[in-house]
């Protein structure tokens, strides 16, 4: 499928939306503006992939909503380099704008299909995270440390293995909570010491536990 004269004109459209709703970096607005949202999406649904609400993605999952994408991008200031680890590729659309920020990123997804499918299509519009299949509670041991770190699903408590892969002075950005999730952002002080800030309510599918895989 094709990017077309009418897509970027959406996006455009889809960036003034998300730029109204308070997001003012922009190079996370450029991201938006640069990446074919709707090629993410089946093809039958395209029309909705310039809305900025979350859809359905396969396997019980989402797409973020464009709006939390760009809020959770917002809150790791990413600079160029920066390594960064995402926990729950999905369809691999936050790990595209993290790429256009000029982060290096690991990208982890605990579904199968779903690893494999986004693997698959990402090299196909030119991205090229690192994508790992796992289990995002542990993070990466072997990658890390990591500049800055973001879940992109609702974990019940900050996982402290996370925790433990951020540099000092790293950014973790994680929505916490079951059924709506708080935003919270953490930064490494010190090796013991993280200070902690709340950024308001979000809704999420929930982050799997270890037993949940294979449809
Ligand atoms: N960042 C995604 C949105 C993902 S929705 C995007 O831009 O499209 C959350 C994703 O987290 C789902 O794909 C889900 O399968 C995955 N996930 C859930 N639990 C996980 C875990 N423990 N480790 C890694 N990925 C997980």
């Amino acid at each position: 499928m094709l990017d077309t004269y009418k897509h970027k004109g959406l996006r455009k459209h889809l960036v003034t939306l998300v730029r109204n709703k308070g997001i003012t970096d922009e190079n996370v607005l450029s991201a938006i503006e640069k990446i074919p949202r709707h090629l993410f999406l089946d093809s039958s649904f395209t029309e909705f992939a310039y809305q900025d609400k979350p859809f359905p993605i396969g396997n019980g999952q989402t797409i973020s909503q464009p709006y939390t994408v760009a809020f959770q991008s917002e809150l790791l200031m990413i600079k160029k380099g920066d390594k960064v680890l995402e926990v729950g590729t999905g369809s691999g659309y936050q790990a595209c704008v993290l790429l256009e920020l000029g982060a290096k990123v690991f990208t982890i997804e605990r579904q199968r299909a779903l690893y494999m499918k986004t693997k698959e299509f990402l090299p196909t519009i030119g991205y090229r995270p690192r994508m790992f299949y796992g289990d995002g509670y542990a993070g990466l041991p072997a990658y890390a440390p990591f500049d800055k770190i973001i879940v992109t699903a609702g974990a019940p408590i900050i996982p402290e293995a996370l925790k433990s892969q951020l540099k000092i002075g790293g950014i973790l950005v994680v929505p916490v909570g079951d059924d709506i999730q708080t935003m919270i952002s953490l930064v490494r002080k010190s090796e013991t010491e993280f200070v902690q800030n709340e950024h308001g309510n979000f809704r999420f599918v929930p982050l799997l536990g270890d037993r949940v895989d294979e449809k």
